[in-house]
């Protein structure tokens, strides 16, 4: 148990003005004190309603409250490039695979695994909105209908230009192939590296995230899913 000696001066830290620093106030054991905390924190994003201001001025905001000043020279247009840098970068809620896709679907008896290795993959976490990034690896055994090749990259920018987790990125990607091109068999492998863990928190700099997600064939029958295996992640060059 914490002291409960601590209670003030944590709160006092973060809340200065709402510490009495009376006797009774001592007493507050850290539960009810985590409890008060918990519920400042959420009023201040649900309960101010700050819909009417531009992102432009959210963005200076945060500058301001991390230490800088946002009307410096080299600053001036920075709200404005984070707005167009992330309304890019979650162009994905904008998109669903069946844009993506288009009109590129064919028809083709091949019944062989079709790969698409090393798509290149950018995302952000939603967690910390840092990037994650790296390389996804798409197949899938057609069952009458092949896509144009360049679109399991577009697949993956749908779902990568959103706010995310790797393992749902990863299933979302599986789940688009499966739903659009109905094959016989669909499996994704991401492998991606995080900047909330390398710049901040546990800083492995080396740590590589890797998730897959399998359909039909590749979940049936584990040669096919060795086979792809091995084919996705043989001599993978350095990132
Ligand atoms: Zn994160």
């Amino acid at each position: 148990m914490i002291g409960s000696a601590d209670a003030p001066l944590g709160r006092s830290l973060r809340y200065p003005a709402d510490v009495p620093g009376s006797v009774d106030d001592r007493s507050v054991d850290t539960a009810s004190v985590d409890t008060a905390s918990v519920d400042i924190a959420s009023a201040d994003h649900t309960s101010v309603d700050l819909s009417g201001v531009s992102y432009e001025a959210l963005v200076a905001e945060m500058i301001r409250r991390s230490g800088d000043d946002p009307e410096r020279e080299g600053m001036l247009k920075t709200p404005e490039r984070v707005r167009k840098s992330m309304e890019f970068l979650t162009s994905g809620y904008h998109m669903t695979p069946d844009d993506a896709i288009g009109d590129a679907l064919f028809t083709e008896s091949h019944q062989n695994m079709v790969l698409v290795r090393d798509i290149e993959l950018y995302s952000l976490c939603e967690h910390h909105l840092l990037p994650f990034f790296g390389k996804a690896h798409v197949a899938y055994i057609p069952d009458g209908r092949i896509m144009g090749l360049s679109k399991a990259a577009r697949i993956v920018d749908v779902f990568a230009r959103r706010f995310q987790v790797q393992e749902r990125l990863t299933e979302q990607i599986a789940q688009a192939v499966w739903d659009t091109i109905q094959p016989q068999g669909v499996a994704v492998v991401v492998e991606a590296y995080h900047l909330c863990m390398m710049m901040r928190g546990v800083q492995k700099q080396n740590s590589k995230t890797i998730t897959s997600a399998m359909r039909g064939a590749f979940l049936e029958d584990h040669r096919t899913r060795e086979e792809f295996l091995r084919l996705a992640t043989d001599n993978s060059g350095p990132l």
